[in-house]
């Protein structure tokens, strides 16, 4: 890639409201059989075409062919009963009903490789895939099986990297895991979760790219943020070890949110994401300040490392704010890419 700065999103974007009821998560489909399929693909298409309009460098599938981030991942995988539930906690913050790991985990056919395909022919730009990380995928089910979050990741960890493969196989360019658990199970995640991520990332010669955020779209996600003081300095638990990991792109978020800036300098000599873009707010950024965010962050990463990028995914925001946001970053990246330049 020779752009300076290439432009990307952390991964979703809202759905037409003829595939999904817009603004919400876990919205159902309003279509079915080959009609969803056709809908999906047609979402895809537009999804692409917005980020073009708007001039995004790497382009994503916006996530239209998933209902969630996670589960739509988990409901393809043999070993997961879905119609068995069970409460659980997750990322220490709320109660879900969850499903249940009822036998070894495996994955019998490709997930979303299809998918990535169609992506791959609509555009001779980079892509970018996302796929959930182990650590968050152990942290939404009940396991009846193994009894060991450690176990059951390693596990999602080699069913990750199989999937990973097949879409480098078909084209893909950058291969992400979302692993917001990261910012909660510090421990777990330096003990075992970062080697996990690796595992599920061994062999690629795709890059790689690990997004780690606050959480979006639920209640329970945001009065935890609101527990976590004036600066949030969750990154820098895991950041040393992501530093000395294989992974090679760090994505994280940075516009309204209490990071403070200089924790990406533990990350030093990684790609980082910056997401510029803050996505808890209809409140389209002005290119002047994606720009000054840019700067900001041009003091902790060199300028050939910086990818901006959106905070996280715009699944629930309304398509026009979604669509002047991905302008907006498009112009401030744009802004600092001729300073840099002179
Ligand atoms: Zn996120």
């Amino acid at each position: 890639m020779t752009t300076l700065l290439p432009t990307t999103t952390a991964g979703s974007l809202p759905k037409p409201s003829w595939l999904a009821q817009p603004e919400t998560l876990w919205s159902p489909w309003k279509l079915e059989g080959d009609e969803l399929v056709a809908g999906k693909q047609d979402a895809l298409r537009l999804a692409v075409k917005d980020q073009r309009q708007a001039g995004i460098d790497i382009l994503g599938d916006g996530e239209q062919t998933r209902q969630h981030f996670v589960t739509t991942f988990i409901e393809h995988l043999d070993g997961v009963d879905f119609e068995k539930r069970e409460t659980v906690r997750i990322r220490n913050r709320y109660d879900a009903s969850v499903p249940t790991v009822v036998g070894a985990v495996s994955r019998p056919k490709s997930v979303f490789v299809d998918d990535a395909r169609f992506l791959r022919a609509q555009t001779d730009q980079p892509i970018k895939w996302t796929l959930p990380g182990p650590m968050t995928m152990i942290d939404t089910l009940y396991d009846a099986h193994y009894r060991s979050r450690e176990k059951l990741a390693w596990e999602f960890a080699r069913i990750l990297n199989e999937e990973a493969r097949e879409l480098q196989a078909v084209g893909v360019d950058i291969i992400q895991f979302d692993e917001p658990a990261f910012n909660v199970f510090f421990n777990e995640a330096n003990d075992w979760g970062i080697a996990a991520l690796e595992r599920a990332a061994e062999g690629m010669t795709a890059e790689t790219a690990v997004h780690i955020c606050y959480g979006y779209g639920i209640k329970a996600n945001t009065d935890w943020k609101k527990t976590l003081g004036s600066e949030w300095r969750q990154y820098e638990e895991t950041f040393p070890n992501l530093q000395r990991s294989k992974i090679d792109i760090i994505s994280l978020e940075c516009q309204n949110s209490r990071v403070p800036m200089d924790l990406i300098e533990l990350v030093r000599g990684k790609k980082v994401m910056v997401g510029a873009i803050d996505v808890a707010t209809d409140t389209i950024e002005t290119p002047e300040q994606v720009a000054e965010t840019l700067r900001n962050a041009l003091r902790f990463v060199d300028a050939d490392k910086l990818l901006p990028a959106t905070n996280c995914g715009m699944a629930p925001l309304s398509r026009d704010v979604a669509r002047g946001k991905l302008q907006a970053l498009s112009a401030g990246a744009e802004i600092v890419r001729r300073e840099i330049l002179g």
